[in-house]
């Protein structure tokens, strides 16, 4: 099969297209014909490296897929060749105390497609047969690869982790990116008021579009003021920064007091200064969330094909274009998913 993969961590450069051997479908797992894939953050992030993870190379990158059933291992049941399907890229035992509780992302022995085992940018891959949900002809195949990671991981961080309600207000920190385009609209399904901060008029343009109540431009704002007088000095009941260290401080500040701060990755860095007298004498909550259970992915999945959300596709790029879609995920000027076309659809 063709597959983008790298044989030593680096920049976009480092990504080659070529042959690698099919995967073999073992008891219990399921092969997909792919048809479309979607980067995220974590791809750019294995790509480079990770510290305490050593990967056997070559390694295939991506995590998100959708594509047909091509083949069913033993003992897989409710799946048939031929089917329509998306991947839930948590990998989980099932069976340890924290799978029991539904709490997949906290397994004892959790993985991701595609960090630390073979990825999705490719024209086949094999996974267990609970991590493939099927999907109706109404969704496309490349509004189904943009759905699983950011969803998932968005569902839980709000629904999940920080508990949102219906009537507060909630900011959304890199609000056009793939997991903020996906808060705003579980926060608006939810009936909380959404203040969606981004770095430019056009990515806050598209916040609108998906509902966002309050926009702010956080590269020529003040965002602390501003979240300040669009909540009557009062703050926001919850704030989303998987921004890191450019943005941390400043959500710390925006957040009322006995508020929460729920945090899903650090993509501009992971060592912000904390200021605790902001955490005890304003009681704030601090939360963290990563990705999410299949229940936290079939949520928004039933409200995508109910009409009420969309995925979110800012480009498509063909199977052969994979390092120029990095650098411009790297680059961080697109808003929404960054889709790979990996087949043509039937
Ligand atoms: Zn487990």
């Amino acid at each position: 099969m063709k597959a983008v993969y790298f044989e030593e961590h680096g920049g976009p450069e480092v990504l080659e297209t070529g042959d690698f051997d099919d995967p073999i479908i073992g008891p219990g797992e399921i092969l997909i014909d792919v048809k479309a894939a979607s980067l995220n953050h974590l791809d750019i992030f294995v790509r480079r490296g990770l510290p305490g993870i050593r990967l056997p190379l070559p390694h295939i990158t991506g995590s998100d897929a959708a594509g047909v059933v091509g083949g069913v291992g033993d003992g897989a049941a409710g799946i048939a060749v031929g089917d329509r399907v998306l991947v839930n890229p948590t990998l989980s035992c099932g069976r340890c105390e924290f799978c029991i509780r539904g709490d997949a992302s906290l397994c004892r022995s959790f993985k991701i497609v595609g960090e630390q085992t073979q990825g999705t940018c490719c024209e086949k891959i094999v996974v267990p047969h609970d991590n493939v949900i099927p999907i109706p002809n109404s969704l496309s195949f490349e509004d189904a690869a943009a759905v699983p990671l950011v969803f998932l991981t968005a569902w839980r961080m709000l629904i999940t982790r920080a508990h949102l309600r219906p009537s507060e207000d909630v900011l959304i920190l890199g609000a056009a990116a793939g997991v903020g385009t996906a808060c705003i609209q579980i926060a608006k399904v939810t009936g909380a008021r959404v203040l969606a901060a981004a770095s430019s008029d056009e990515k806050l343009e598209l916040c609108r579009s998906l509902g966002a109540d309050v926009l702010i431009n956080y590269a020529k704002e003040d965002l602390v003021k501003k979240v300040r007088n669009e909540t009557g000095k009062r703050g926001v009941d919850v704030c989303v920064d998987y921004i890191g260290k450019d943005t941390w401080t400043k959500s710390l500040q925006s957040v009322a007091k006995g508020g929460r701060l729920v945090t899903c990755g650090a993509t501009t860095g992971y060592d912000p200064k904390t200021d605790l007298r902001h955490i005890f004498f304003r009681q704030l909550e601090v939360i963290g969330s990563t990705m999410g259970s299949k229940n936290e992915l079939l949520a928004p999945l039933s409200l995508i094909l109910d009409g009420k959300m969309r995925p979110v596709v800012g480009k498509v790029f063909h199977f052969e274009q994979t390092e120029e879609a990095h650098r411009l995920m790297e680059s961080r000027k697109l808003s929404g998913k960054i889709v790979i076309r990996v087949a043509d659809n039937d």
